[in-house]
């Protein structure tokens, strides 16, 4: 892909456990670019307010609490790291319950505006592989390609559960915990998820991480191939 420029924006988006960080990683790796994994940021808040005790339905109070938030984001080459108030926090954002405020906390939009603010800061040069669920329609949505990712939800609940059985308890509860999140996700009125008119889909049920990203290479390399007027994020 020798082509590519270094200074695109590449979104990914779609719903739980679609595959989106792996392929991210990945895909970053492949191209030389910078990881950031916006869902962090929102869990690396939810951790916060879930140590704090502050009310997960109150803006007002999460948006200062944010204010008061040193939050680095860190794509090395082990992967990529969260650091809150100098605390390195990216396993434990992996906590099932961490996740579940995130989802809770994700709806407002006073909090979705600040952390869109940062996203747009850390991605602004371009050189990033960027995922979540609002990364191509509403954070950079001129972004040079979109992904869309998507999984059957059994296949979904499924991963979820391999991850934390012990803390999700059954296969059952994880599908429903996963539903829940999803139509959360699809249905707030702020940033909704949904893909991008521009994005190109991929269903990873039956694709291992290198097949998902052997496709988004493929895509970007017919994308970029004979072109020379990139248009940039
Ligand atoms: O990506 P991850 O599942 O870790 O994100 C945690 C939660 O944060 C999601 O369930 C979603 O509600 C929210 N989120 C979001 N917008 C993003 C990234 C994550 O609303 N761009």
């Amino acid at each position: 892909m020798s082509c590519l420029p270094n200074d695109l924006i590449i979104a990914i988006d779609g719903p739980v456990a679609a595959g989106k960080t792996t392929a991210a990683r990945l895909l970053a790796q492949r191209l030389g670019y910078c990881h950031i994994e916006s869902g962090a940021m929102y869990r690396a808040l939810a951790w916060k307010a879930l140590k704090h005790k502050v009310d997960l339905s109150n803006p007002s109070t999460l948006v200062s609490l944010l204010a008061q938030t040193e939050l680095k984001l860190r794509s090395t080459s082990e992967g990529f790291r969260v650091v809150v108030d100098g605390e390195d926090v990216t396993d434990v954002l992996r906590s099932p319950k961490t996740q579940a405020a995130a989802s809770i906390l994700s709806v407002h939009p006073d909090v979705r505006k600040e952390l869109v603010q940062r996203q747009r800061e850390l991605g602004a040069q371009g050189g990033v592989v960027m995922d979540g669920r609002d990364i191509g329609t509403v954070v950079f949505p001129r972004a040079a390609v979109k992904f869309y990712l998507t999984a059957s939800l059994d296949e979904r609940g499924g991963r979820r559960y391999r991850e934390s059985p012990q803390e999700l308890g059954t296969l059952e509860r994880t599908l429903e915990e996963v539903e829940s999140r999803d139509r959360r996700d699809m249905e707030r009125a702020a940033s909704p998820l949904k893909p991008a008119p521009d994005a190109i889909f991929i269903d990873t049920t039956h694709l291992d991480p290198e097949g998902v990203v052997r496709q988004m290479e493929e895509h970007i390399h017919r994308k970029f191939k004979d072109r020379h007027d990139f248009s940039l994020a």
